[in-house]
């Protein structure tokens, strides 16, 4: 057995289907610490409408410091219907982001063998897949100067003699693009070994210094095979031959795009968790956020229909990367892929001969799998 340890979580369920999903991933990590004898000690926060409702922020300076103290923080999904609203929910996402410096943005795609037939894409080409897409999330052309006149990184529409003109402004330091690239390095030393680097060095300036950079790092993992892939082959590469990749590291924009492809591969929003990780090391690894893909769904919310997969893939996560906890994590993938594999699918996978279950039902199967499996540690 390993050991066991008392560890700090902050929660942050939000809005929509949120809530519901989020209730079933901690109830996944209370098994866990029954099981492997942990203390995950739980605080929970408000983000989103309901923290602009209460406290007139979409995440409050005593929740950022909540979040701050923690260990690693759990997060559902925030937004809805708001009318004309002056304070968007969204920016609770941003200022954790950005006040945490969450620069690495990690998307894990592992298709579940049993589901296969759910995705738009032939069994046999998603036969294997098992990819990590590591995007840099704090960099880019999303980080311009948006108030016009800001000297430095441009991003702005601006009037000339000829008509309007725009400019948006894509800056990386070598820092930056040294950072995220030993990320992706890092997590292929513990998955299949190499690394994949996407950019466009056959047309940007920023391209050739990324792919420079991350030249440099490689020889610092002899052990990692190493590949450098244009943007356009890598968006054709992972719809014909995705089996083929392992960990796919680029950069905000390219990332951005490339992970949505990615997660057509795996049929559902609702089966795809993520995590953000700082640059802040805790007593027991990388600080981060962790969240599902998707968002909080208000077209479903409060019907017991949400697939909670997501949601406990996630905390899955948190326990790899924030607390080193991998084996447990491990046993909770395990549990996902049994609980699918014996048929059970929540409203969103609806199939022939399965049987449908509710977010609860389905969290509560996983959790008495999570039980079963690591019955042996038991203390
Ligand atoms: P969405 O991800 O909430 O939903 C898209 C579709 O997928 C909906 O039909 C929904 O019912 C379905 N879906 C999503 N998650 C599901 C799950 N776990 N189980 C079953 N079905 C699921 O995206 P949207 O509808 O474009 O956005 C709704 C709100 O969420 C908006 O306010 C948006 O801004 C916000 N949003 C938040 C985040 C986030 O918090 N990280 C991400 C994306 C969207």
């Amino acid at each position: 057995m390993g050991t066991q340890g008392t560890y700090s979580i902050a929660v942050l369920p939000g809005d929509g289907i949120g809530p519901e999903v989020t209730e079933q991933a901690v109830h996944v990590l209370q098994a866990i610490a029954q099981q492997y004898g942990h203390s995950f000690h739980f605080q929970y926060g408000l983000v989103g409408l309901a923290a602009i409702e209460a406290e007139g922020k979409a995440i409050s300076d005593e929740t950022l410091a909540v979040c701050q103290g923690s260990d690693a923080i759990l997060f559902g999904a925030v937004g809805g219907a708001q009318p004309g609203a002056a304070v968007k929910p969204e920016e609770a996402l941003f200022r954790l982001r950005k006040g945490l410096q969450f620069f690495a943005n990690l998307r894990p795609v592992r298709p579940s063998p049993a589901m296969l037939d759910a995705s738009s894409i032939k069994p046999e080409i998603l036969q294997g897949v098992d990819l990590i897409v590591v995007r840099e999330l704090t960099g880019g052309l999303y980080y311009g100067h948006l108030e016009p006149g800001v000297p430095g990184k441009p991003s702005e529409i601006r009037e000339t003699p000829q008509g309007y003109e725009a400019i948006d402004t894509l800056l990386y330091t070598e820092a930056e693009i040294e950072r995220i690239v030993r990320v992706a390095f890092d997590l292929a030393r513990e998955r299949r070994k190499k690394v994949t680097s996407v950019d466009k060095a056959n047309v940007l300036s920023s391209s050739v210094l990324w792919r420079r950079v991350a030249e440099r790092v490689s020889k610092d993992y002899p052990d990692v095979a190493f590949e450098h892939l244009l943007v356009d082959a890598c968006a054709m590469h992972l719809i014909r031959r995705p089996a083929s990749f392992d960990v796919i590291v680029t950069e905000n924009l390219f990332g951005d795009i490339l992970t949505d492809e990615a997660s057509m591969l795996a049929g559902s929003m609702g089966m795809l968790p993520s995590a953000s990780l700082g640059t802040r090391r805790t007593e027991h690894g990388i600080f981060g956020l962790y969240e599902p893909i998707h968002g909080s769904a208000p077209d479903i919310a409060g019907q017991n229909k949400a697939n909670p997969i997501a949601a406990i893939l996630t905390a899955a996560m948190l326990l790899r990367h924030s607390l080193g906890l991998k084996e447990e994590a491990a046993t909770i993938e395990a549990a996902v892929e049994q609980c699918i594999q014996a048929g059970y699918r929540t409203e969103d996978l609806r199939e022939e001969g399965k049987e449908i279950l509710g977010t609860k039902e389905m969290g509560q199967r996983i959790a008495e799998k999570v039980v079963a499996l690591a019955g042996s540690h038991t203390v």
